[in-house]
């Protein structure tokens, strides 16, 4: 028998999935970039069976990849090619252990699905301030291990400003357990940071406390064809003063962007008569049934179109419209699905500067590749651009991309850097961007992220390949 095998049949056997039907649903990433191998999946039910699960493959030298909903965009949830890696699913650890109205707060299982805690908050009138395009799959554990961004960070923070505590299964199958849902505890280190973006590479997250906000009373949501991209950080900062730094959601899209969209969607309409290369699309809310954000936003419509900052827009007169906006750009994405897919480049800047990076990095594509259709769009009320480069349709998707990332990427992530950016706004490093975090990355700090695996994990069985470059 194998190491691997000896230790699988230490588990409980209804724990431990070996058809390779289903196995091969976790080892391929969700984009069928990477499609790793693994003989079994563990599926524990309760943390006794994770540490359960860990301590025994620890025991035999197995390395282990935990994996939440499979989301990732950097291949961060994938076994390797060998077969030699086990994948812990947290998929059956899904309950919301207790909700306190009066604190603000849940904690829950790491397997539960995003949406379900959005939809358990908004059931006692609070609010999971956190959303991304994949709530409907991903896991709160799988968020808080790449400490996700999404649409509300402009208000909200990323997911680590969220967490009150955390459990955790350390690589030798103890248990760090800091689930305490406290405000204010400064007792010693915050341990719980080390595996917030951490991506499983230093323990598997089996529960989390979270923090809530009130459920809004008040959302207004406008869809704005802006002048120029220049606009950007001035529209920002008005929406914030008009609103009482209200706004929750500052999102851009290019007019590319939504050509893709709707070249393969006839039944979308565009929101607005006139046309622009830019939108933004703007939501505000407040927890207060006394303050008129409508009438901020119809004032602040008003007052960017007089002095031309804003060409049209409109403010969603009731659920349908907003959902409308919402549903385009929610959508962008699988507009570059439909069209070939993209090369993508999620990268963030200050705000201050996010429209000279746009400005700066078209130009370099187009001077490098002018076939090439841009689709930019993002977070950038936080200051993080989806800077994505779709093929042209006459060209050889894989050839195309294949050369675009050798040749032009490389360019705009020295922009970025130039600029005091990051390539990796909110997806992490995952194994696909081991390579830009060795070149741009402060080589104290990967010398310090060496030092604390190696005193976490020192057989290097939790998540291998992921996140730590190679020396
Ligand atoms: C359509 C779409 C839109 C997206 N939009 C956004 C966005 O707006 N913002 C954003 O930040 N990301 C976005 N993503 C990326 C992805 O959804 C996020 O990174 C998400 O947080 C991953 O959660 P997951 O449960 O799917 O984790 P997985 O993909 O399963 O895992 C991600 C990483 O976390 C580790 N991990 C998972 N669960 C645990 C655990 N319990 N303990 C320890 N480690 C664990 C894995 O080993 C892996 O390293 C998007 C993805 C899609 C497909």
């Amino acid at each position: 028998m194998t190491s691997v095998e000896t230790a699988l049949s230490k588990l409980p056997a209804d724990i431990v999935v070996r058809d390779q039907d289903i196995v091969s649903k976790y080892t391929t990433d969700f984009r069928h970039l990477y499609a790793g191998r693994s003989m079994a999946v563990l599926r524990p039910r309760t943390v006794a069976e994770v540490q359960l699960a860990v301590r025994t493959l620890a025991a035999h030298g197995v390395p282990v990849v935990p994996q939440g909903g499979n989301t990732s965009y950097c291949t961060a949830a994938t076994p390797n090619r060998d077969g030699s890696e086990i994948v812990i699913s947290l998929e059956r650890l899904n309950k919301v252990r207790e909700l306190d109205i009066g604190n603000l707060s849940m904690t829950v299982d790491a397997g539960c699905v995003l949406s379900d805690l959005q939809d358990a908050a908004l059931d006692n009138d609070l609010m999971l301030p956190l959303s991304l395009g994949s709530e409907q799959s991903c896991q709160i554990g799988g968020n808080l291990s790449t400490n996700a961004g999404g649409i509300a960070v402009v208000k909200h923070g990323m997911a680590r400003e969220l967490v009150l505590g955390l459990e955790v299964v350390l690589p030798d199958g103890s248990l760090f357990s800091d689930l305490n849902p406290l405000r204010k505890n400064n007792s010693g280190y915050d341990m719980k940071q080390l595996f917030i973006g951490g991506e499983g590479t230093l323990g598997i997250i089996t529960g989390a406390s979270l923090k809530l906000v009130r459920k809004p009373r008040a959302v207004v949501t406008a869809f704005l064809a802006i002048r120029e991209i220049s606009v950007l950080s001035t529209l920002l900062d008005r929406a914030q003063r008009f609103t009482g730094d209200a706004v929750t959601s500052f999102e851009y899209m290019s007019n590319s962007s939504l050509d893709l969209l709707l070249s393969k969607r006839p039944n979308l309409r565009r929101p607005l008569e006139e046309a622009s290369d830019h939108y933004v699309l703007l939501e505000a809310a407040t927890s207060s049934h006394l303050l008129d954000l409508r009438g901020a936003a119809e004032i602040l419509l008003e007052e960017a179109m007089s002095d031309g900052l804003v060409i049209d827009g409109a403010v969603a007169a009731n659920e349908e419209h907003r959902s409308h906006f919402w549903h385009l750009r929610e959508n962008i994405p699988e507009g570059e699905v439909l069209n070939g897919g993209s090369v993508k480049h999620d990268v963030s800047v200050r705000t201050s500067r996010l429209a000279a990076f746009i400005v700066d990095a078209s130009d370099i594509v187009r001077s490098c590749c002018s076939e090439a259709i841009l689709s930019v769009y993002g977070h950038v009320g936080d200051g993080n651009v989806h800077f994505n480069v779709v093929p042209p349709h006459t060209a050889q998707t894989h050839e195309f991309k294949e050369h675009f990332e050798r040749t032009v990427s490389p360019l705009i992530y020295n922009l970025a850097a130039q600029m005091g950016g990051s390539f990796s706004a909110e997806y992490g490093i995952g194994r696909s961007k081991l390579g830009l975090l060795s070149e741009y990355g402060d080589p104290g700090k990967i010398a310090l992220m060496r030092k604390l695996k190696t005193a976490l994990d020192p057989n290097g069985i939790m998540n291998p390949g992921k996140v730590i470059p190679v020396a």
